[in-house]
């Protein structure tokens, strides 16, 4: 079994380094997906690198934000929309304009 490296247990603090088991109430770590990111590795990883957990983690995003449609799955503006998130902290909004 793989274990979460150092910085996988940096960005997954409550679940000792592993991806949240959503079939869990409270946060428990996926033994099935340990992060191994990498120092290097963009904040905002989509498992390029390798890792499950952020594979995942993006998988679950372009669910939520409706990239799983019925047309063709747009890997690129994906991508674009995940890292997006991240570098404002949030989603965007214009609310508190
Ligand atoms: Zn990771
Ligand atoms: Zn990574």
């Amino acid at each position: 079994m793989t274990e979460p490296t150092p910085e996988g247990r940096r960005r997954y603090p409550h679940t000792q380094g592993y991806f949240p088991d959503p079939a869990q109430i409270e946060a428990a770590p996926d033994r099935e997906l340990p992060c191994t990111c990498v120092h290097g590795c963009p904040s905002r990883c989509a498992g390029e690198c390798g890792c499950k957990a952020c594979e995942q983690a993006f998988a679950e995003f372009c669910d939520v934000a409706g990239f799983y449609g019925p047309g063709e799955f747009d890997e690129a503006a994906a991508l674009a929309a995940y890292r997006e998130v991240h570098a404002h902290g949030r989603v965007p909004s214009r609310t508190d304009a």
